[in-house]
């Protein structure tokens, strides 16, 4: 049996973790707040008091974290992977962090006798909930072909995209596409209720057309009911758009809408809506309108 140690039990890390155990998995989970590891303990996983203990055993580890310094600490930090490990693990990480950070910890991780994936996914909570996760793996081919049977437990599209950083770029690109697409869907929202467009059918025929999205099917039950509860944090966005903005401006590549929209997620979080799904950006074009709450 392959033992998994997993750390960082949130909103996405929490069921990934759960479908690994129904997969026969062993799964020794972390989370930095004890009470939700409890989900994965009664799905039938085990949890394990700190880092060292639950990647000590672990033939490979994988992390589930907000942000950059959040991986380096779990994986670089005193108490962390590399320091508890066994030399040859496989390390997966699935957080959305920055490329360059990635490659560095790549790096650090084979000067440490360890392997390790970028590994991040799309798909929402709900992606997670019901494995069905888009995931963006880099890193060498023979360590996507090992962790094959833990993406499978996941995802349903997994494509190995390049070396290690290239899954990092290829999920910036992907949450360009995400706000950009979620900013469109609130503006019509707002468009549409100012004519006193019944909204649900409006919605649905647009979701048959061309404009019909992923999106638009996983957010519209928020636009709708005005309440936006997470799902995936504005605080965590704006993370994702300073990774693209920033990397973009490295390539010399311009990107004015993706500018935009990381002012406008900016937005939302200066106005205390940091903590709100990314729907809630429908918020800000009514703000914008003078429409808010209509
Ligand atoms: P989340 O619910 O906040 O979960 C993050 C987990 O990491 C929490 O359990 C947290 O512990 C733990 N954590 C935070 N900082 C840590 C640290 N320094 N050391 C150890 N543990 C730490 O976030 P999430 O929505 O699952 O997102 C996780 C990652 O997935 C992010 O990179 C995000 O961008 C990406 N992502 C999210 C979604 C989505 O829809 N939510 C979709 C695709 C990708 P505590 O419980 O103590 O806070």
């Amino acid at each position: 049996m392959t033992t998994v140690g997993f750390i960082g039990l949130g909103i996405m890390g929490g069921p990934m973790a759960g479908h690994l155990v129904k997969a026969g998995f062993d799964v020794v989970g972390y989370n930095r707040t004890a009470a939700k590891a409890q989900p994965l303990v009664e799905a039938g996983g085990r949890g394990a008091p700190s880092i060292a203990d639950a990647v000590r055993d672990a033939d490979i580890v994988a992390i589930m974290v907000p942000d950059s310094p959040d991986v380096r600490a779990v994986l670089a930090g005193e108490d962390g992977v590399f320091a508890h490990a066994k030399p040859g693990t496989l390390v997966i990480d699935f957080s959305s962090i920055r490329p360059d950070v990635t490659t560095e910890l790549a790096e650090q991780a084979r000067a440490a006798g360890f392997r390790l994936l970028d590994a991040p996914v799309s798909g929402g909570e709900a992606g997670a909930k019901n494995a069905a996760l888009s995931i963006m793996v880099g890193g060498a081919a023979e360590d996507f072909a090992a962790a094959r049977p833990v993406f499978d437990a996941v995802g349903k599209t997994v494509v190995h995209v390049g070396p290690n950083g290239a899954g990092q770029t290829v999920k910036a690109a992907n949450q360009l596409i995400v706000a950009s697409n979620i900013q469109a869907l609130a503006e019509a929202v707002t468009f549409l209720r100012a004519y006193g467009v019944d909204l649900e059918s409006a919605l649905e025929v647009l979701g048959g057309g061309l404009a019909g999205s992923a999106v638009l099917n996983q957010k519209k039950g928020n636009m709708l009911s005005g309440e936006f509860p997470p799902g995936f944090r504005i605080e965590l966005h704006h993370k994702d758009m300073g990774i693209v903005n920033s990397a973009a401006r490295e390539a010399g590549v311009v990107l004015p809408v993706g500018a935009l929209v990381a002012q406008l997620m900016a937005s939302a979080l200066a106005v205390g809506d940091g903590g709100l799904d990314h729907s809630a950006l429908l918020r800000g074009v009514e703000r914008l309108s003078g429409r808010e709450g209509t």
